[in-house]
């Protein structure tokens, strides 16, 4: 009844003879055994090995799943997102995302302090403005909105990492990630040196980091060139390398009144930049361009659904990663827990774990704050 498995390739580093030596090569789930379809090879892999094999072992005390355990998380993979806007005194409930809120920048530094305090040591910052118009000019003044916040967060706390999210949409008046021509399309290359100014605004600040969200192409490269023409080689840039075009930035929107605005010749979605969730390879050609464009950092966002990328990432370039767990991954472990469906505290983790667990070296979570308190339980 319990066929002996298929022997694994001579190649194999386990060498030698004996039946146990497949344990490591499980080819014949994928392809050995005779017939009888994956269910039928799977038992005959696993009862070739028992009883010398019994997993659950590893797993029969607390002490001993922690021996065992593959994937750690800590608090210095953690990067914090935070809404910031005009005004004083400001911390606005954001409705969609259950205990976010969008600060003025004097709030923010209270709310930087108790950040540090809990363990989490870097920041990324989106600002907002409802001064829009066309060319998002307000995008890239000295004196707006995140500029301001970034010397105020840095002076304060000099040791916190601080990164600013460019981009365009919270300051055209149409809502786009990119410059809108006549004819109602995204214009890739002049959209580029807005962006790169926004960057270098952000960057003479004090940021230590920009994070293009943009989606156009060659703005890694634009980006870097301006930065080193002005001095900050040693600013570094996250790049949202493979940003999907995802149901799940709903609440984000909200968050940052940053949603295309519906009108004639003006493009209802993001879909002509950001990726098609059906696409791998495209993925992975996007993370290879920003790597070769000068990204410090490349990310892949959302996560959850797209952890295969992450994971594929992870074993192609040996290049530092990032995952974005958005604002709808965090809308519906809120929501749920709202309604004691689910317990927040170990679905947070879960999620974070299997970030790690797929590739990531850094998670950005609305979660980052809650999650620090957590690990230090
Ligand atoms: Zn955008």
């Amino acid at each position: 009844m319990f066929q002996k498995s298929t022997p694994p390739p001579s190649s194999s580093p386990a060498g030698g003879g004996g039946e146990n030596e497949n344990f490591f090569f499980p080819s014949p789930v994928y392809g050995g055994g005779q017939g009888g379809g994956i269910e039928n090879k799977l038992m005959r892999t696993v009862n070739t090995h028992f009883p010398q094999h019994r997993p659950r072992r590893a797993r029969s005390s607390e002490a001993m799943r922690r021996l065992f355990q593959e994937t750690h998380v800590s608090k210095s993979q953690l990067i914090m997102p935070y809404f910031v806007r005009e005004g004083r005194g400001v911390k606005e409930p954001i409705l969609s995302m259950p205990g976010q809120f969008r600060f003025s920048s004097d709030a923010l530094l209270r709310e930087a302090e108790s950040l540090q305090k809990a363990g989490v040591k870097a920041l990324l910052l989106f600002g907002l403005t409802e001064d829009k118009d066309k060319k998002a000019s307000k995008a890239f003044l000295k004196t707006g909105i995140v500029p301001k916040t970034v010397r105020e967060v840095k002076k304060r706390f000099p040791e916190l990492l601080v990164i600013t999210d460019v981009c365009l949409c919270a300051y055209t008046s149409h809502g786009h990630c990119g410059l809108l021509n006549a004819d109602g399309h995204i214009e890739n290359d002049a959209s580029l040196p807005v962006l790169a100014k926004t960057a270098l605004s952000h960057a003479e600040a004090g940021a230590d980091m920009v994070a293009p969200s943009d989606m156009m192409d060659g703005r890694v490269g634009a980006i870097r060139r301006m930065l080193d023409e002005n001095g900050l080689k040693q600013t570094a840039i996250l790049s949202y390398s493979a940003k999907y075009n995802s149901s799940f930035y709903g609440p984000f929107r909200e968050a940052a009144h940053s949603a295309p605005v519906f009108a004639k010749k003006i493009p209802k979605d993001r879909k002509t930049y950001q990726m098609n969730p059906a696409n791998r390879a495209e993925a992975l050609r996007e993370i290879e361009l920003d790597i070769r464009e000068g990204a410090d950092m490349v990310m892949v966002k959302p996560a959850l659904c797209y952890l295969d990328i992450l994971r594929e990432a992870r074993d192609r370039f040996n290049f530092p990663l990032a995952a974005y767990l958005v604002s709808g991954e965090y809308a519906m472990i809120k929501a749920a827990a709202q309604k004691g469906w689910l317990d927040e505290r170990a679905a947070v983790l879960e999620t974070l774990t299997a970030c790690m667990r797929a590739g990531a070296n850094t998670v950005l979570t609305y979660h980052a704050k809650d999650i620090a308190g957590w690990l230090s339980n």
